[in-house]
């Protein structure tokens, strides 16, 4: 049987490089509550991401959550579909109503020109997603949000890193949700943070990451808890250092694959977008018109012991515990993308045999 090859494995530094960095805290017995590796990460994300004010998470999931409660939103807000199950509960946990916008069949990001008909006088947010590290049309999301005085929290957990005409995908909309997931493209094994514009929200998010405590005496917001802990920092700090490494060869893995299956008749690839500077992070494939479907090639590649994943399948609006509450019928560009697309194997340690192997399987 051929090694078992899985959509990602994540990235880490060499175990003495990773000892030598956790090795102080055995000094300091400080293991979490933003200790000095919590600190020093936050600073270090803040001027790679090129942003002003940052605050990290225990993971993205909780970062969303808590961006979402901290900008107090009310009544409805406009999101898609097409994205993790952690989008749709974030707003949902939050007491608020996803109202789902279809996505474009070009990128897969929200279809901006569908947004203004579901604004209503409940509408108070727009929170899109940057979905595989395709950027949003931020140009137009910003008119329609100043137009209707909406705010605008990207899910931007695909998008570490990424530049938008020269600008930090950070610098978007009102705030930004980034996750350090052991699957994504950079990791503190688990993580996450919250990129943002108001400076009135420091004390919010600060607070809302630690039980809502603003000293021992003071808690003035029911907040949750979702500190990121000292090893979990120490970690990322380590893969930080390697991160544009790590992206050179994911890039040499995406330009094999666009290699043999660019000019293929109903295979549909994921093109750059003008101006952006990408991350690689992911290889989604669109099964339209092929001689196989997206599930016979999901199959082939399994029996071959390679796990590509059907990501985003089902929509999030399908799953169960959303049963006749959201309906897919309205999103059909989303369902339609979503029976077809494929996610390939894609890391930095991705071998390029590999690569031709799936390849061959797909093609053949
Ligand atoms: C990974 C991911 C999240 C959640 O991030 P975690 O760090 O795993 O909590 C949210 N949205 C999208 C689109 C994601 O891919």
């Amino acid at each position: 049987m051929n090694k078992q090859i899985n959509v990602t494995q994540s990235s880490m530094p060499d175990f003495s490089e990773y000892v030598e960095e956790i090795k102080e805290l055995w000094e300091s017995h400080w293991l979490t509550n933003m200790g000095a590796k919590h600190n020093q990460f936050e600073k270090e994300l803040q001027e790679y991401l090129n942003t002003s004010k940052i605050k990290l998470f225990v993971n993205g999931h909780m970062a969303l959550e808590s961006i979402i409660g901290a900008c107090h939103l009310t009544g409805e807000v406009i999101t898609t579909p097409y994205t993790f199950i952690s989008t749709t509960h974030a707003i949902v946990r939050n007491n608020l109503q996803p109202i789902f916008c279809d996505i474009n069949s070009e990128d897969y990001t929200i279809d901006t020109t569908k947004i203004e008909e579901l604004i209503t006088e409940k509408t108070s947010a727009i929170i899109p997603v940057h979905v595989y590290g395709n950027i949003c049309n931020v140009k137009e999301i910003d008119r329609i949000a100043k137009k209707y005085n909406l705010k605008v929290i990207y899910d931007a957990a695909h998008a570490f890193g990424e530049t938008y005409n020269g600008k930090g995908v950070a610098n978007f909309g009102d705030a930004s949700m980034f996750s350090f997931h052991a699957t994504k493209v950079f990791n503190s094994i688990e993580g996450g943070a919250v990129t943002y514009k108001d400076e009135g929200l420091t004390d919010i998010l600060e607070g809302m990451k630690d039980f809502g405590i603003l000293d021992y005496e003071s808690v003035p917001y029911i907040g949750n808890n979702s500190k990121m802990n000292e090893f979990q920092a120490a970690m990322g700090i380590c893969n930080l250092r390697h991160l544009l490494g790590e992206i050179e060869k994911r890039k040499l893995v995406v330009e094999r694959y666009f290699m043999w299956l660019k000019d293929i008749d109903g295979i549909k690839l994921n093109r750059p977008q003008e101006g952006v500077k990408q991350n690689y992070s992911y290889f989604p494939v669109v099964f339209d018109g092929y001689r196989k479907t997206r599930d016979e090639i999901y199959d082939s590649l399994e029996k071959n012991n390679i796990y590509a994943r059907k990501y985003f399948y089902p929509l999030t609006t399908d799953y169960e515990c959303y049963e006749g509450r959201f309906h897919s019928q309205y999103t059909p560009i989303a369902k339609k993308i979503s029976k077809q697309i494929l996610t390939l194997p894609l890391y930095a340690n991705l071998e390029i045999s590999d690569v031709d192997r799936i390849c061959n399987i797909i093609l053949n």
